[in-house]
């Protein structure tokens, strides 16, 4: 295993200077208002070492801050979508010749691994060349018959909602800041990004890289601070909410948005089944469930923390996952190269809160398979991955969403048994099935009660198809992101309703028993010639 000190000095990568870190948090919008917060002292997970201070934003800078950008936006709006998505051409350059800059700044903050963290600079770069390539259909306004044909037409035209609140989790803390803010922002709106505090300075750098584009300095502003602190003024002075994170602050949010009769989106938590059927080419699925499983070190919504093996395949799927994911643990490095394959925690906190489910499990006698230990030699908040079995209802990991590098395995013999226990669970983000039949597997799909079912594979299939909308159901979440509706949550659809000759209202002079007439005469024919 890699090694590296920590406990004080950085190791932080020569690109990263002070110089970057303070313009950086100089974009911060804070002390507006003459009131003043702590700094919170940004840390290297890898380290523990402070690598500089967030300023925080009161309510009044969250005000100031968007009063900014709902100014910047009335411009913005008026501008043509294809005006608008010039700057988002450059943006897209810009980030891909900047990826090593931002991969840094993730790693920094989150401590996840280089090729995570490049994986995850990549997000905004999809989104951005899917509506690229599709926002101005999606926006366009769509023409449709009206009461009448010929006489009447009706048009949806898309407003955009204004100003949008977006925050974010520390987890993919740059793909869902700006992931999330780009078709925010292209459908017209402005936007007040929060970030988390842990992982804030890549949140800035995506901004700061949409600004060099061309993006109005004033459309997007950052407010830094603790959610409760800042979320409320943020809520009450947005028209939409796009949330991400755990499943009880989603629901705090969604009650405020809802006071205010705003929309929201909140994808949310998940405990995510995998089912392995007896058909399943293992040769595919170990590797696939390791990354489902540990990918991000199982900081991931949408990674798996149950799987489901039928029991002609259990035994050899045990044997080669628990190799798989050792040999995975023993790659675990604390370093900005690409050579580790299994990174940190996010922080000290978040490793106890892991090591709290798998101690739990063990007390009430679940068994290790492998794993179940911190490792304090590598870095302040490594976990190693760990595969349990035994797992019973009365554990905290049975179902609730652990966010760490741990799994339970169960065997199954019957399938709609296997159903059964996939689905109950309280969370729908995400859903997994094996099998070498696709016929069988679709069927399977159906049944299960995810947001998102991959088959064959973990997560990636539906989360990277930036054409199709996902999302989660039950308590994972409401609303979607990607796909037109990713993009039309944005807006208010605005009815606009065109009579060319005066047919729709009553005629005072015709007696009221024709006029009834001619109304089911009118309605029965229209059934009739299908105009309606
Ligand atoms: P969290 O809910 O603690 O925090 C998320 C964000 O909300 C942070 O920026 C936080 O500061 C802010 N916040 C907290 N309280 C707030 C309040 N009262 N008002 C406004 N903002 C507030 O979640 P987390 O621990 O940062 O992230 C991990 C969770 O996110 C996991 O449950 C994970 O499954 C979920 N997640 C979901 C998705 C998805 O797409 N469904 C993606 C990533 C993460």
């Amino acid at each position: 295993m890699e090694t590296t000190t920590h406990g004080g000095a950085t190791t932080l990568p020569q690109r990263i200077t002070t110089t970057l870190i303070d313009r950086l948090t100089g974009m911060v919008v804070a002390g507006t208002a003459g009131q003043s917060r702590a700094p919170y002292e940004m840390i290297e997970v890898y380290t523990g070492a402070v690598v500089g201070e967030l300023p925080q934003s009161s309510p009044e800078d969250v005000a100031a801050a968007a009063e900014r950008a709902r100014a910047a936006q009335r411009e913005w709006a008026s501008r043509s979508v294809k005006s608008r998505l010039e700057v988002f051409a450059r943006a897209h350059e810009l980030l891909l010749a900047e990826l090593d800059t931002i991969a840094d700044l993730i790693q920094i903050g989150c401590g996840k691994t280089r090729r995570m963290a490049i994986e995850e600079s990549c997000d905004p770069v999809m989104v951005i060349s899917h509506y690229l390539k599709h926002a101005e259909r999606i926006l366009k306004p769509i023409r449709r018959g009206g009461a009448m044909p010929v006489i009447s037409s009706s048009a949806e035209h898309h407003r955009p909602k204004g100003l949008v609140a977006v925050i974010a989790p520390w987890n993919f803390p740059f793909a869902i800041s700006i992931s999330d803010s780009v078709p925010a922002l292209i459908a017209g709106n402005g936007v007040v990004l929060k970030p988390d505090n842990k992982t804030a300075l890549c949140t800035l750098y995506g901004v700061e890289l949409l600004r060099r584009a061309g993006l109005p300095r004033d459309l997007i502003q950052v407010v830094c601070g603790a959610g409760p602190d800042v979320g409320p003024t943020l809520i009450d002075n947005s028209d939409y909410v796009m949330f991400t994170g755990s499943t009880a602050t989603g629901r705090t949010i969604g009650e405020r948005a809802g006071r205010n009769l705003i929309g929201c989106s909140l994808e949310l938590g998940g405990k995510n089944p995998m089912l392995v059927l007896e058909d399943a080419n293992l040769d595919d699925v170990i590797p696939g469930a390791i990354f489902a499983v540990f990918g991000n070190s199982g900081q991931a919504c949408m990674h798996i923390e149950r799987i489901y093996v039928h029991d002609r395949v259990h035994d050899e799927f045990v044997r080669r996952f628990v190799s798989a994911a050792e040999q995975l643990g023993a790659t675990a490095g604390a370093s900005y190269t690409a050579d580790p394959e299994f990174g940190s925690l996010v922080s000290v906190e978040h490793m106890k809160r892991v090591a709290a489910h798998v101690d739990d499990a063990v007390a009430k006698g679940a068994t290790v398979l492998t794993g179940g230990k911190a490792r304090p030699d590598i870095g302040p908040a490594f976990y190693e991955p760990t595969i349990l079995t035994g797992v019973t209802a009365e554990m905290d990991h049975a179902t609730v969403e652990t966010f760490g590098p741990v799994v339970t395995i169960y065997r199954y013999t019957d399938e709609n048994e296997a159903v059964r226990q996939a689905n109950a669970t309280t969370y729908g983000l995400n859903a997994s099935i094996w099998s070498t039949d696709l016929a069988r597997a679709e069927r399977m799909a159906d049944r299960l009660e995810a947001g998102n079912v991959n088959i064959n594979d973990g997560f990636v299939a539906t989360y990277s198809a930036k054409t199709t909308p996902s999302g989660g159901i039950k308590q994972s979440g409401v609303g979607t992101r990607h796909g037109d509706a990713g993009l039309l949550k944005y807006t208010d659809t605005i009815n606009v309703g065109v009579q060319k000759k005066q047919v729709l209202s009553a005629r005072s002079a015709m007696p009221f028993d024709k006029q009834l007439k001619s109304t089911l005469m009118t309605l029965r024919l229209s059934r009739r010639l299908r105009i309606r």
